[in-house]
């Protein structure tokens, strides 16, 4: 799904520019034990969302312990509800959409990215660019928003600031721009200096900050303040980024091919805030969405906006579930009646909630950018367009590249109907994918997901929700591509054992792989096709 970011500066005023404007949501995106929750956490507390530290990390404990809903998930010991943190900061107002990480990791963790308009990407200094945050990386670039760094744990001795930076290039590919810069590290740590407004937020350890004011990183004043050694590995590094760094660039940034890096302490509560005001300042606001009849403005009167996640109810006596609403245009309004595009009905979206901080409580208004939670009792799936007075859609979410694959059996050939029935509602809700073997004179079902937890949730939901017990087999295979070209026999793509040709829901043919290897073999013999990470 895309979108398009362009400055309103100079451009008529629609009715609801202003409340667009002032908006940003976002995701953070890192891999597990960053900081993330820590880093949410402070800048709540920059909102006044919430009041105490803690808060969040007893979300984390003890999830979602605001509803009766949660309550079930948090009985069962599983949770996939990723919530929407929701606060206003000096006139902005802020959506966090929490991008479940861990065990937790799923295709809803991808597709909350495509409700963002930016992210954060938060890293540990000591461990640099670890797995997930590659993963979820691809996933916005896939989208071309924009990416912001944060570099967490500055108060821990980490790898050279230089060197991550190479990381992040030679890792993922993409060019950085530092906006501040650490001086010290670990033990030695004294704060960071703002490249732009030439000052240093000083760091002292179990002290405020305070910021010392310069006239450049040679200035005698930060000799005076943090030492020889580190006033002169600071004036070297940053008159080097001045010659060789890659510039300050804002479209670059916007095209999300450059990404600014900010460098603090999330644990000390240190650059955070720094980080957020520039943040807040460099980030666009929701941007035009495109849909099959074009650009969709988000300040127009009409509104709009698509379903990005379903959460079903984990207990079986409440069929009921919420859906999530990315707003793209207009203005939401409590009880509004909107056009159910896939199915030409009209729903009025009832009882809605939005989710602050840890409580959820009733929308009366909300805008692009946000997101609801509609009560939903089967009525949507993920990426189904809601809009007012039109008929447009807007563009699939992609499927994800799966990483788990199962082979499926129902324990029971006499509830085959509920079987087929579960399996349809579930991959159609975007729960799992499927796929069918149709070589060999075998006929076999197959589930692919990004991460374990859907295998879990699929199962429960078939038992709880159709009644149907599953045998469930794992598979060896741990990635799939999508085949583009002609196939003239498909034998030709399987190594016994290592390679398996399937179909996907909607027929296209998929080639599973237990390794790298075999990929890069019917790479090589098969120069005519192409093998696609995720579906066209
Ligand atoms: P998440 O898994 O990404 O949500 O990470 P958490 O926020 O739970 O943090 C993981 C661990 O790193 C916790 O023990 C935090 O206290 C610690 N941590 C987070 N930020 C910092 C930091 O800036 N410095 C240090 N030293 N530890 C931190």
């Amino acid at each position: 799904m895309n979108g398009r970011f362009c400055n309103r500066k100079g451009r008529p005023m629609g009715r609801y520019t202003e409340e667009v404007e002032k908006r940003r949501t976002f995701a953070i995106i890192s891999h597990p034990d960053a900081g993330k929750t820590t880093l949410t956490e402070k800048l709540l507390l920059f909102g006044g969302a919430i009041r105490e530290a803690g808060s969040v990390k007893g979300r984390k404990a003890n999830k979602h312990a605001a509803s009766d809903w949660m309550e079930i998930e948090k009985q069962r010991g599983i949770s996939v509800t990723s919530s929407v943190l929701e606060f206003q900061y000096r006139g902005s107002h802020i959506n966090i959409l929490d991008t479940p990480g861990h065990q937790d990791f799923s295709e809803d963790t991808y597709r909350t990215l495509a409700a963002a308009d930016s992210a954060v990407m938060l890293i540990d200094c000591a461990k640099g660019v670890e797995p997930q945050t590659i993963k979820l990386f691809e996933a916005c670039r896939m989208r071309g928003i924009p990416v912001f760094t944060f570099v967490n744990k500055l108060d821990r001795q980490g790898k050279d600031p230089l060197e991550l930076l190479e990381e992040i290039e030679e890792v993922l590919g993409m060019r950085s721009c530092p906006i501040n810069w650490p001086v010290g590290m670990g033990a030695d740590f004294c704060g960071v200096y703002d490249r732009e407004h030439q000052r240093i937020y000083r760091y002292e350890r179990g002290q405020d900050s305070y910021v010392l004011e310069t006239e450049g990183a040679d200035d005698e004043r930060i000799r005076e303040d943090v030492g020889d050694a580190l006033a002169d590995r600071l004036a070297e590094e940053i008159e080097l980024l001045d010659v060789a760094g890659d510039p300050f660039d804002m479209d670059a940034i916007w095209a999300g091919k450059l990404t600014p890096v900010y460098f603090g302490s999330a644990v000390t509560n240190f650059g955070v805030e720094p980080f957020l005001e520039s943040f807040l300042d460099l980030a666009p606001a929701p941007g035009a969405r495109e849909s099959d009849q074009g650009w969709i403005e988000p300040d127009q009167e009409k509104f709009s906006g698509f379903v990005f996640k379903i959460q079903a109810n984990m207990n079986p006596a409440h069929r009921d579930r919420i859906a999530f609403l990315r707003i793209c245009s207009g203005k939401y309004e409590r009880g509004m009646a909107v056009n159910h595009v896939r199915t030409g009905k009209m729903i009025k979206l009832a009882l809605p909630q939005q989710f602050m901080a840890q409580d959820r409580s009733a929308v009366e208004e909300a805008y692009a950018g946000d997101v609801v939670g509609l009560f939903d009792t089967g009525n949507f799936q993920v990426g189904d367009t809601l809009c007012e007075g039109g008929k447009y859609r807007f563009e699939r979410l992609p499927q994800f590249p799966p990483e788990h694959f199962i082979r499926l059996t129902n324990k029971n050939a006499m509830r085959y109907k509920q079987f087929q029935k579960g399996i349809n509602q579930l991959v159609e809700e975007g729960a799992i994918q499927l796929y069918r073997t149709f070589m060999e004179g075998i006929d076999e079902l197959y589930i692919g997901a990004v991460g374990e937890l859907q295998f879990q949730v699929f199962e429960h939901r078939m038992k709880g929700e159709y009644n149907v017990d599953l045998l469930m087999d794992r598979l060896p295979y741990r990635f799939a591509r999508w085949v583009s070209g002609e196939v003239k026999d498909p034998s030709s793509l399987v190594y016994r054992g290592h390679t398996r040709c399937v179909k996907d829901s909607r027929d296209r043919l998929v080639v599973l792989f237990t390794s790298e290897f075999y990929l890069s073999t019917l790479e090589q013999d098969h120069p005519e096709l192409t093998f696609l990470k995720l579906a066209e």
